[in-house]
């Protein structure tokens, strides 16, 4: 009998000659993306711009023209997450909805961040989710975020990734100087406190002062440049990310490394599939999510009500004025939760069952629960909705495969499943592998982010 045992997919030998291309062409659009939404504020700007092109409406505008099946609306959340929504026919048989984040790891700066030291002007750092603090010195960082004047005007910094901007920089260690370092453990061996960024070095324009003459002249610079004084970094916020572009891996380019896989992969998936969506049967929906690096918390974060109060004006703006309508079409709503997950590396297969775990060009993997030490703290799909879910993969030609966070023990992690699971509708985990997740440079095959673009697409039609 044919198919009795189950084998793997490789996406490498499955497609055709047009779907091997198309696997290329998407990932020259995935780095477009990638480089211009290096932070959630870009990410957002980037997704808002895409829609209101592509015929999306903000809610307001929307409500105010009338909402009817087929309408493309939009939520600008605070600059920092988003909602896209295109109506179906009848949105009390529930959503499809693809839920991804926008926010990566990375070097937040603290409230007050410029000093001087031993001949150097440096900004003090907080870092932003999980990360693995001794990969971070010695790259170039590019800095961005918003910085409000004296007088309440907004300033947009972006300043790294252009090539005639100059980048920042984290020192380490020198080797000749590291012996009592190098006995540390990798978790220990670079502390938070040492994640100091380098800012400046010039004292020319300042000779005549004995206090901090760097730091004085950093602060005319920002002050020339943008009309900021120090005492706005206090209600500022700053990150720093890897400076530079996306970039192929590989003589085959079959591979993108690029800050922030995690989860723009997912996001910029869960993008292209929403644009191309023309009058679904079922009310299609992608999320933007921010905050979910630190457990998703706050108004721009999943655990936000941002959603539901959203819900709540489109159901509203549809005749369905009942308070009892939210709940009636969250539980018949289903959900990809769309985040990456672990992938079998070469170098370190030993944290991985591989007979579980995603692999490289194997597809876009389904994880039906993440969390740790025996699931805790996760959705775990259904199997009714896996069912329908595979389903769904199988009459679109999705090539996928199971994903899990690594070895039972070793480890684990979790996503915004679990927060739409709680409001009653059917989740699972669909994204992407990624090679070197969290590290300041992630890798992920073209393959793999094609198919996820594939299944989100499969999902919302
Ligand atoms: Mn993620
Ligand atoms: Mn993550």
């Amino acid at each position: 009998m044919e198919n009795l045992e189950y084998k793997r997919k490789n996406v490498w030998q499955e497609v055709d000659p047009e779907e091997y291309q198309a696997i290329f062409a998407y990932g020259e659009a995935y780095k477009h993306f990638l480089d211009r939404a290096k932070t959630e504020r870009e990410a957002t700007k980037y997704i808002v711009k895409a829609a209101e092109e592509a015929g999306f409406l903000p809610l307001d505008q929307a409500l105010a023209k009338g909402l009817a099946p087929g309408q493309k609306i939009y939520l600008n959340n605070r600059g920092k997450s988003a909602v896209l929504m295109v109506l179906g026919q009848d949105i009390l048989e529930g959503m499809h909805i693809v839920g991804a984040h926008i926010d990566s790891p990375r070097l937040d700066l603290k409230q007050n961040p410029l000093y001087e030291s031993e001949n150097l002007a440096l900004f003090k750092t907080h870092y932003y989710g999980g990360i693995r603090k001794y990969q971070w010195p010695t790259l170039p960082l590019a800095l961005y975020g918003r910085i409000f004047t004296q007088e309440g005007q907004a300033v947009d910094i972006a300043i790294g990734d252009d090539p005639q901007d100059p980048v920042f920089y984290v020192t380490d260690l020198l080797v000749h100087l590291s012996k009592d370092q190098e006995k540390k453990t990798l978790g220990e061996g670079i502390e938070g406190e040492q994640l100091n960024i380098v800012v400046g070095h010039d004292s020319y324009h300042f000779k005549d002062e004995k206090e901090s003459p760097i730091k004085k002249s950093i602060l005319k610079i920002l002050h020339d440049k943008y009309g900021i004084l120090e005492e706005d970094f206090l209600v500022a916020e700053l990150e720093a990310v890897p400076a530079g572009q996306a970039r192929d891996v590989g003589f085959d380019r079959a591979m993108i490394m690029g800050h922030g896989h995690d989860d723009r992969v997912c996001a910029f998936g869960a993008l292209d599939a929403i644009l191309g969506i023309e009058n679904p049967q079922k009310t299609a929906v992608a999320l933007f999510t921010d905050k979910e690096e630190t457990g998703s918390y706050g108004n721009t974060g999943m655990e936000g009500a941002f959603f539901k109060y959203f819900l709540e004006e489109v159901l509203y703006g549809l005749g369905h004025k009942e308070a009892i309508h939210l709940g009636r079409v969250l539980s018949k709503t289903q959900v990809l939760s769309a985040d990456v997950t672990a992938v079998v590396d070469p170098n370190h297969p030993e944290v991985m069952e591989k007979q579980n775990g995603a692999q490289g060009g194997h597809g876009v993997a389904l994880a039906k629960y993440t969390g740790s030490r025996g699931k805790s703290g996760t959705n775990d799909a259904n199997a009714e909705f896996l069912q329908e879910v595979r389903a769904c993969f199988k009459g679109a030609g999705v090539i996928w495969q199971t994903g899990e966070m690594g070895k039972v023990d070793q480890g684990g992690g979790g996503t915004i499943a679990f927060i739409l699971a709680n409001q009653g509708c059917e989740v699972v985990d669909v994204g992407t592998p990624v090679f070197s997740m969290h590290a300041p440079l992630e890798l992920i095959s073209k393959a793999d982010a094609y198919m996820t673009r594939k299944a989100y697409w499969a999902f919302l039609k």
